[in-house]
């Protein structure tokens, strides 16, 4: 299995979790771009946004992120990102939702 984020899922590859249902996964980035950002993933592959097609998981993934931010005392706010794709700047091709919190946040899009 040559996926980043599936290896996570199966535990072949360590990560800090914080979250977990039945259908998703969230555990911190290992470069954190704020004191708060953590990933929430389905547990099975799918590529991207673009490919997501499964309202129950869209849900589920949307609701984990609102768990996460709950969980992680983000009551001041935070932003949510799923880069898609490669203009999208998406990097994992394994579709994950950053929660990024934790410090006022600056402008969304770098130029
Ligand atoms: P993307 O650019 O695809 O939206 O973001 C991918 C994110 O995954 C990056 O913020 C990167 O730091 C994070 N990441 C990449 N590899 C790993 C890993 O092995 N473990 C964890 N916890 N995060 C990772
Ligand atoms: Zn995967």
């Amino acid at each position: 299995m040559s996926c980043v984020f599936c290896r996570i899922v199966a535990g072949e590859l360590p990560a800090e979790r914080v979250f977990e249902s039945e259908r998703v996964l969230a555990f911190r980035d290992i470069r954190p771009a704020a004191p708060v950002h953590v990933l929430v993933v389905p547990k099975a592959h799918v590529e991207s946004l673009f490919e997501l097609d499964d309202r129950e998981l869209a849900g589920e993934l949307l609701l984990g992120a609102a768990e996460v931010a709950r969980l992680q005392g983000l009551d001041r706010g935070f932003r949510l990102i799923a880069n898609t794709r490669h203009d999208g700047g998406q990097e994992v091709g394994h579709i994950h939702l950053h929660v990024v919190g934790g410090r006022r946040l600056g402008p969304m899009l770098a130029r």
